[in-house]
């Protein structure tokens, strides 16, 4: 029987990429592999060429001999063929794991059905508010997870019966390939290694044997956490499969904007607004803080911007032991829709500034000072 053309093998052009070759080959590996034809001798013919093809055609040294000498440039019983034997293990357990690695999601090297998968971890944010943050608090929250359907019992079939034994592995999970010399174990791609086909899935978890869930869970919220800090619940992540460990839960923290304070660190930030004749003559304002509230004296002639501090009433961070402060910035507020009383009142008032030249006022005096000299200097 004459040999075919290789590249009529795989279906591509004598010019196709390693990359089309390589396509090519799943995909006539995918369509003629033994395992998915039993007992067809054709399939089993075409799969063995395409294989062949592919040895050949994925190897830059044996294409261009195949190229310029045709079959005789790589077959060795043809002799003066590239190589002194045919592939080694080693090559062809590489184009091996390549291949099928991709096509069925199997592990040549090891791997079968045994084997326990780590449960996936989950990650949680929590929004809280900035009194539950910095004094601690324990909530509740509620997880997306799976859990063991109950229609099956975990089992992925109808009514809970007994799963069938896979006919192609006969329920071990992996099938031995002989490849000429070569037997390699890969898991099986009829059952993808777990052993057992469900011919009649469960209608409820659609043969998986889980569905979703929520668990609910208390969380217990150190005080002085801030936004970013994870809290890690060992264990709490989704289950592990065939008997592995399930995974972690990590908490996020995110901090809601709170009305009055800024946190930065261990302390807090607070903007205090004051009106002019309390800036002006001193005075006591009442201020908010975490614990209630605490009175923050005025001195006489505070301006806008400037800031007190109150000492410790800030934050304690959960992983220092510094107490913060707490940082009133103040804002001196402009009065607004004044009565006709008290606009004589600010007139009268505005006369005596002018009495004293100014002295009362020394930024706004100044300032008026230089921008004169400003335009002075520039008409000039
Ligand atoms: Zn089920
Ligand atoms: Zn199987």
């Amino acid at each position: 029987m004459a040999k075919r053309d290789y590249y009529e093998a795989l279906g591509v052009s004598k010019n196709a990429s390693d990359a089309e070759i390589k396509k090519a080959y799943r995909r006539m590996a995918q369509k003629y592999h033994p395992d998915r034809n039993p007992g067809d001798e054709d399939a089993a013919e075409r799969f063995k060429e395409a294989k062949e093809a592919y040895e050949v055609l994925s190897d830059a040294q044996k294409r261009a001999a195949y190229d310029q000498f045709g079959h005789a440039g790589v077959d060795q019983s043809a002799g003066g063929g590239y190589g002194p034997g045919g592939p080694s293990p080693h090559d062809f357990q590489d184009i091996f794991s390549d291949v099928f690695g991709d096509i069925f999601g199997a592990n040549v090297r090891g791997g079968g059905r045994n084997r326990a998968y780590r449960g996936h971890d989950l990650r949680y944010t929590l929004e809280l508010t900035l009194e539950e943050s910095v004094k601690g608090t324990e909530q509740q929250i509620q997880i997306p997870t799976h859990v063991e359907c109950d229609a099956c019992k975990g089992t992925g079939s109808r009514g809970a019966t007994k799963p069938q034994t896979c006919p192609t592995c006969n329920g071990h999970g992996d099938v031995r390939v002989q490849q000429g010399f070569f037997s390699l174990q890969q898991t099986c791609p009829r059952c993808s290694g777990t052993g057992s086909l469900i011919t009649d899935p469960c209608p409820k978890c659609r043969g998986r044997g889980r569905v979703e869930d929520r668990k609910t869970l208390n969380v217990r919220i150190p005080a002085g956490v801030d936004t970013g800090d994870r809290i890690r619940l060992a264990g709490e992540g989704e289950p592990g499969e065939k008997g592995g460990p399930p995974g972690d839960l990590y908490v996020q923290v995110a901090v809601k904007e709170h009305e009055f304070f800024e946190r930065e660190g261990a302390d807090l930030f607070c903007q205090v607004p004051i009106d002019i004749v309390s800036a002006a003559l001193g005075g006591e304002v009442e201020v908010p803080t975490l614990e209630g509230r605490v009175n923050l004296r005025i001195p006489a002639g505070t301006q806008s911007g400037q800031t007190f501090r109150l000492r410790g009433k800030g934050v304690k961070p959960v992983r220092s032991n510094r107490q913060g402060d707490m940082l009133c910035r103040i804002h001196v507020e402009t009065p607004v829709h004044l009565t006709k009383k008290q606009k004589e009142l600010l007139e009268q008032f505005r006369e005596t500034l002018h009495d004293t030249g100014g002295k009362h006022q020394p930024q706004t005096s100044s300032w008026l000072d230089r921008a004169k000299q400003f335009f002075e200097e520039w008409r000039s």
